[in-house]
């Protein structure tokens, strides 16, 4: 599943209280017959069911999940003999329970059951989807919703093959996960029965069905056919990703030895959709911003955004889908990989999207989140719906992800790749544990992975790396030390015990050439040849640590970054010197030195690492007498490179360019309140609202929010219009971005009214994330999300109880922790706990920074 960033914040809440509810591992399914009659008028459904399953040991009860359903009818048929079940409800388990008059021997047997649902509101389950013409039936099942569908074994390692038969109306289309096999008239006047073929063996968790009259864009790559589906209205945005899915496709058959194993794939993309997109086997879900492009008008960041998406949703089909954790637990196995897998086929697609170098600052916003005291491990326990959901976070993806980047660095691609195909050999339609996949990859490579990913999976945060280096004649004696780095200076100071065995790739500056050192202690010293000036500590850029050097070191080190790092290692020299301005490990006067002194950098994520902590340093930890000056300096040291980019693109440029003017121009109008770009910014937005298409796409959304940041009530009314006739979902989601950056209070509140009206779909609830994120209407909509809690609560509803809390983290004010705390505490949302810690450990964080450097800052200013 991908969890889009604003989304993951706001998108999900709520359940009942529940508690451990694993099945009994006696009964084992092995096949499900489905059929369904989905009624989209009355938004109900009647379904009947056979599954096929092994009774381990006699019995006269089987209990299966099943949630919100009806039944008609149960019977179990075992030795020969067919009895009628009653059946016992448990809703807080989410659970029923078969009983038989007569005990049932162990060995074969079929359970049948005849049941009614709701066709929900809710996003999960199976429920409905609404255009402004009508209804469809559609499912999301991921991660405990299988459930709502259909009574079934809805845990990851109970695998199984369905048979999905779907009698819908005349004119509509069903997809599911397999190939339609037959398609015939009736039963009764108006309906057609649609029969797929067998799944492979998969997860309940991983079911797909859809119906409505969507139509499908066809293509196909090495021999599998590829549809892209929508509803007929946005066919027309379907290329680029049909054009992505071939190109994603021909490659993963190139670095997986088993070829894509489904026989046929289906994007499809339709309204309310509460992840960012759903790697059900062969038929993959998204919400429309995920998939729909127009390539026209399209943006560079919403072109790569789309095809990351579908790239990581594919990449599941291996990890997750064909090879499944075991538990939920070890959900990394599915998030980290296609996290860390989905850069590669867009490397080798776009190289000149400069993924390797993007790719770094996902390890490097890993680290942040990373840096909390009270984070959490990669593998963590998980036992209820709300815990389940609650592990979808930046750690299972993130750091996942980054950390398997490390490993693969350092055991060398092709090693990797060798030892991953092993693993999905031997697990492949079946589940797997971490142990599973660390002890291939230590048999293949022949190097200690075993140790460095169990040490990096069951131990909160990640290192950093301090260097020394001294020359003596034609050698360097290097020092390393490590120490768990904690983005809160007394906690960092007063714990020490932590020790990870990491993998460091330093760079010598004699030799240039990088050299692995397998850190193993505390600190360590030895010898590489050669007098080097600096040691870099982050060859490549792929380790998952920070580091650290002397000032002395470091100073001979920043003169030489730009002619002797490569971009990816670069993109990691502001960002670790960012980390240690947190903790009061450097003046931030010193930092922002740093920064001026990689004023010619061009490569667009080495900017934005270099700009990226702006924003912060604006809004929360400059005190509001020194604002002024900071946005001064700001202009001075933005003007040259938007200068030196020109405000035009010049013909043949490459779009990374254009990107990167977007970026800096929106900074320096933004943070550097630059008058000349704020009011080219209003012309931009002007002609946009006039006519999309004569504005450049990475200009546009920046400029509707700085002309929103200067805005009044008038032009607020403009976008509110504009938001309701949007031709596509960028345009929609810049107008909707934009509305939660107007500095006035009462705009603020018609935002809130507005995102929890009918005009905004419960998909969007995250647009109430972007007041929070505007400094000047923080305050007042932390006491409009009070007010309207009951509201949102009834907007959203899915296990996922937890993504609410984090709002709690957006302060850097004690009095807003500590009202925020004690409201969700009263509240008392399920799964919430450990996210309430970490945003109290966020805004700890954001307060002492300010505290730390909030003098240095001025002093800096008034030189
Ligand atoms: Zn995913």
């Amino acid at each position: 599943m991908k969890r889009l960033l604003v989304l993951a914040l706001l998108s999900l809440v709520i359940c009942l209280s529940v508690r451990a509810q694993r099945l009994p591992d006696t009964v084992t399914p092995e096949s499900y017959d489905l059929s369904f009659t989905p009624d989209l008028t009355k938004a109900t459904f009647a379904g009947s069911e056979t599954i096929r399953v092994q009774l381990l040991k006699p019995t006269s009860t089987v209990t299966l999940n099943a949630a919100e359903l009806e039944f008609q009818e149960a019977s179990i048929t075992a030795g020969g003999t067919t009895q009628s079940a009653t059946y016992a409800f448990d809703a807080e388990k989410e659970q029923v329970t078969l009983t038989v008059a007569k005990q049932m021997p162990a060995g074969p047997a079929e359970i049948r059951t005849t049941f009614t649902g709701i066709l929900n509101d809710k996003l999960r389950g199976f429920y409905l989807s609404k255009s402004e013409r009508r209804n469809y039936a559609v499912t999301q099942f991921e991660n405990t919703d299988a459930r709502r569908a259909f009574p079934s074994f809805d845990e990851p390692a109970f695998k199984a093959v369905f048979n999905i038969t779907l009698v819908i109306d005349k004119g509509d289309i069903a997809i599911s996960n397999g190939k339609i096999i037959s398609d015939t008239p009736g039963p009764g006047e108006g309906k057609h029965t649609v029969k797929f073929s067998p799944s492979p063996k998969m997860s309940s968790y991983l079911v797909a069905m859809l119906v409505g009259d969507f139509v499908c864009r066809e293509g196909g790559a090495d021999g599998i056919p590829i549809r892209v589906c929508s509803l007929p209205e946005k066919k027309e945005m379907t290329g680029f990703a049909l054009e992505a899915s071939e190109n994603i496709l021909k490659f993963y058959n190139k670095y997986y030895a088993i070829k894509y194993p489904y026989g046929k794939l289906d994007h499809i993309v339709f309204p309310d959709f509460a992840a960012g997109a759903m790697e059900n086997v062969a038929a993959i879900t998204y919400r429309d911003v995920e998939l729909l492009v127009d390539d026209k008008s399209a943006s560079y960041d919403a072109k790569q955004q789309v095809a990351s998406v579908i790239a990581h949703e594919m990449a599941h089909q291996w990890f997750g889908d064909l090879v499944t954790m075991q538990w939920w637990n070890d959900i990394w196995l599915n998030e980290g990989f296609a996290t860390w897998m989905a850069w590669k086929p867009l490397e080798a697609w776009k190289p000149e999207w400069n993924m390797q170098q993007q790719e770094i600052g996902e390890t490097l916003a890993a680290l942040g989140a990373d840096s909390l005291p009270s984070v959490r491990t990669i593998r963590a326990n998980a036992e209820t719906p709300a815990d389940i959901a609650a592990l979808f976070d930046g750690i299972a993806y993130g750091k996942a992800g980054a950390v398997l980047r490390m490993v693969e660095a350092y055991v060398g691609p092709e090693v990797f790749q060798k030892g991953v195909n092993a693993y999905l050999e031997k697990h492949k339609y079946a589940n797997a544990t971490a142990e599973d996949f660390w002890n291939q990859i230590t048999q293949t490579s022949g190097k200690p992975v075993d140790k460095i990913m169990k040490s990096f999976t069951e131990q909160p945060g990640a290192p950093l790396i301090t260097v020394k280096n001294e020359c003596e004649g034609n050698k360097t004696e290097v020092t390393l030390k490590q120490e768990r780095y904690v983005s809160d200076a007394a906690k960092m100071a007063a714990r020490n015990d932590e020790i990870w065995p990491v993998p460091v790739n330093l760079l010598p500056s004699a030799t240039k050439q990088p050299v692995y050192h397998l850190l193993t202690k505390k600190e360590d010293a030895f010898e590489l040849p050669g007098c080097s000036a600096w040691v870099y500590a982050n060859a490549s850029g792929r380790g998952y640590y920070r580091s650290a050097y002397n000032p002395a070191e470091f100073a001979k080190l920043s003169a030489d970054v730009e002619s002797a790092l490569s971009p990816e290692e670069r993109v990691r020299v502001p960002s670790d010197a960012w980390a240690l301005v947190r903790v009061g490990r450097m003046q931030i006067g010193d930092y922002l030195n740093l920064l001026q002194s990689m004023q010619s950098e061009r490569s667009r994520e080495v900017v934005q690492s270099m700009i990226g902590h702006i924003p912060q340093i604006h809004d929360k930890f400059v005190s509001a007498a020194d604002r002024p000056a900071f946005e001064k300096w700001v202009r001075d040291f933005l003007r040259p490179i938007a200068a030196d980019l020109g405000e035009r693109p010049v013909a043949g440029e490459p779009a990374e360019r254009q990107a990167l003017r977007g970026d800096v121009f929106a900074m320096l109008a933004k943070y550097g309140r630059d008058p000349e770009l704020v009011e080219k910014a209003r012309a931009t937005t002007a002609q946009y609202m006039k006519d999309p298409q004569s504005v450049s796409p990475d200009l546009a959304g920046k400029a509707l929010t700085i002309s929103a940041m200067n805005g009044d009530t008038a032009l607020y009314d403009d976008f509110v219009a504009h938001l309701k006739t949007a031709k596509t979902p960028e345009e929609y989601g810049f107008y909707l971005q934009a509305l939660g950056f107007f500095p006035q209070a009462e705009l603020a509140k018609r935002t809130f009214d507005l995102v929890l009206g009918p005009d905004v779909k419960n998909q969007d609830l995250y647009a109430l994330y972007f007041p929070f994120a505007n400094y000047q209407t923080q305050t007042e909509a932390w006491e409009l999300f009070k007010a309207d809690f009951p509201t949102i609560l009834k907007k959203v509803d899915a296990p996922d109880a937890v993504s609410l809390a984090q709002v709690a983290g957006a302060f850097c004010d004690a009095g807003l922790r500590d009202d925020s705390q004690k409201f969700f505490a009263q509240q008392n949302l399920p799964g919430t706990k450990r996210i309430l810690q970490n945003a109290q450990d966020r805004v700890n964080a954001c307060i002492q920074v300010r505290d730390l450097q909030q003098k240095n800052l001025a002093a800096y200013l008034e030189r």
